[in-house]
């Protein structure tokens, strides 16, 4: 086997080394292609799946008990039975049998007809379990396809995941020790697959288009999640390159890594706060360790994406309140559901749109569906006597949004307050600002939130109109735009006149290329993903804050992004980082 090299764009820091595993979901199609089989060869190929699958999903049983616990197991035992009910599978054979047909079409036309049965019960648990149906019919059919039916949660050996996509829920649920890393054909810079890749902490190289094609399952893989290169079956020489390098990008992390205890206060005493952008409870752990002064934004949406259907009250509570135990009494920003754009919610059934990132989304979702929202407030405000909790809430566009939002969360403090559930007696309210419209409002909004945060990867692609998923017009899309800049230091600046503070949760926070402005424009709270911390500390210790006012000054005048990157470019080169 020849070595290949296959460039992408590496999103998330890391080089790895390890197996491809294929991710290749089969799924249960709505029409039904008919292909014809012979019965003495489509029997035994249906059997051989099916053991495969009950092996497979024994396996599985014994692992969920463990780290999954028994719900999860008892979900896979009811794919097992499934597997032996008369009603199922005696019917796939009956058919090969009577319409000679391939093993895949019995199983697409049998699964579809039980799940429609399914679907159609009045009652609502048996109308759930239309989607167990499809999942077993899923697994089979990967059986008889040749990659086996293995789900991603359910990888359980050391693999670098080769995807054609990989949704926000599919990554959230990755499991660290396992996963090494991710490649996959399509996907941008600051898609959700991206973020949530940093801050899990796995390698990962998106957009490798129809390269993709030249990896096979159980390829040895090499990735650089921070050049983007691929490299599928490696000579022994490139192997052991790869590995001195890696050896060497450890020590420099190392280096790195002993600045994530430390303040970050410039030279001349100038302090902010560094703080950590979550989406998992499980993220918490070692956030402290890593620098983190707070989480300064908690993407709750995750915690709806990664189960089929709506978190009740209690779990979103527990889910709150372990993150909120887990930073001991240091800020923790947890943002109100954020769904729409590329975060999606199957069981919400929400209709396509022609612009989801302009749509029902966010903010506008959730003022629509009050019961939803006052949920999901009911479950923070308890969360809230277990930290320091502070709420935001996403994409607001005007003053109204605001307005309303406050309401129904004061509808709720009172509602609590009723039946005698503790909670917080003081939480800052604020807003993400990442709509022009809110930016540009600031002044006006800084006299009734307590803080802001500006969300620069939406803020980006509404102020330059450019879509942060499409890799077409990624060109364009740069928070280094002279007019980002200035909306950034009007809400700053709205923010301090009215003793109030502004943080940032978008992807620039966490660049070092940034720091110089962001300290010169007077950034108070810099939340990011939890690997990126160390660096922008010690980029901020190394900084004199007159000095970046200084720079500051002379990039609001510029007239472009690469002007900026170049004046930023030198200054840091003028002080030695
Ligand atoms: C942002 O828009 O900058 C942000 C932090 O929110 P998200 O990336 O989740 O849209
Ligand atoms: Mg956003």
């Amino acid at each position: 086997m020849s070595e290949k090299k296959i460039q992408g764009l590496g999103v998330s820091e890391g080089i790895r080394i390890g197996k491809a595993f294929v991710y290749a979901p089969v799924r249960i199609a709505e029409t039904v292609e008919h292909t014809p089989g012979d019965p003495e060869t489509e029997l035994p190929r249906l059997e051989d799946a099916k053991t495969k699958c009950i092996h497979e999903l024994e396996s599985l049983i014994e692992r969920a008990k463990v780290k999954l616990g028994e719900e999860k197991a008892a979900i896979l035992k009811g794919q097992i039975s499934f597997l032996n009910d008369p009603g199922f599978y005696p019917p796939m054979q009956k058919l090969i049998q009577n319409e000679q047909c391939s093993a895949e079409t019995a199983v697409q036309k049998i699964v579809k007809q039980v799940a429609d049965v399914f679907e159609s019960m009045p009652n609502e648990y048996m109308r759930e379990r239309a989607a167990d149906v499809r999942d077993v019919g899923s697994r089979l059919l990967g059986q008889l396809v040749g990659h086996g039916g293995k789900r991603l949660t359910e990888i359980d050996e050391k693999v670098i995941i080769v995807a054609d996509d990989l949704t926000p829920s599919d990554t959230v649920q990755l499991d660290k020790s396992f996963v090494l890393g991710f490649v996959t054909r399509v996907g941008g810079k600051t898609s959700h697959t991206a973020i949530l890749a940093n801050s899990l902490g796995i390698s990962a190289v998106l957009g490798l288009g129809s390269g993709l094609d030249e990896i096979r399952g159980g390829d040895e893989l090499i990735i650089d999640g921070t050049t983007g290169e691929c490299i599928v079956n490696p000579s022994a020489g490139t192997a052991d390159a790869y590995r001195v390098k890696m050896e060497s990008e450890e020590a420099r992390l190392q280096e790195i890594r002993e600045f994530a205890g430390r303040a970050a206060v410039t030279v001349d005493g100038f302090g902010v706060e560094v703080a950590a952008n979550i989406g998992t409870p499980e993220e918490t752990a070692g956030l402290l360790d890593k620098g983190a002064e707070g989480v300064g934004l908690y993407r709750t949406e995750f915690l709806f994406m990664s189960r089929s259907e709506m978190p009740d009250e209690a779990t979103q509570y527990e889910a709150y309140k372990s993150v909120a135990e887990a930073m001991k009494g240091k800020p923790v920003i947890i943002r109100t559901l954020d769904i729409g754009g590329d975060k999606e919610l199957p069981y919400l059934d929400l209709p396509d749109e022609m612009n989801p990132f302009l749509g029902y989304r966010a903010i506008r979702l959730c003022l629509d569906k009050k019961e939803l929202f006052v949920t999901q407030l009911r479950a923070i405000l308890r969360a809230s006597v277990h930290g320091n909790v502070k709420i935001m809430f996403p994409m607001i566009s005007g003053m109204e949004e605001w307005t309303q939002a406050k309401a129904i969360y004061e509808e709720v403090r009172e509602q609590l307050a009723n039946e005698g559930t503790p909670v917080a007696d003081t939480i800052e309210l604020g807003i993400m600002v990442e709509i022009p419209s809110a930016a540009l409002l600031a002044p006006n909004f800084a006299k009734q939130v307590d803080f802001f945060s500006i969300g620069t990867n939406d803020l980006v692609q509404y102020t330059v109109a450019v879509d942060r998923m499409n890799e077409k017009v990624s060109y364009l899309y740069d928070y280094f735009h002279p007019s980002v800049i200035r909306l950034i230091k009007h809400v700053i600046d709205a923010s301090d006149n009215h003793n109030k503070w502004t943080g940032m949760c978008g992807s620039m926070a966490g660049d070092p290329l940034a720091a110089p402005l962001l300290i010169g424009l007077g950034l108070h709270e810099w939340s990011m993903s939890p690997t990126a911390i160390p660096k922008i500390k010690q980029v901020i210790t190394r900084l004199d804050r007159q000095e970046c006012m200084k720079l500051a000054d002379r990039i609001l005048e510029m007239d472009t992004p690469a002007q900026v990157r170049e004046a930023l470019e030198a200054f840091l080169e003028n002080i030695g980082v």
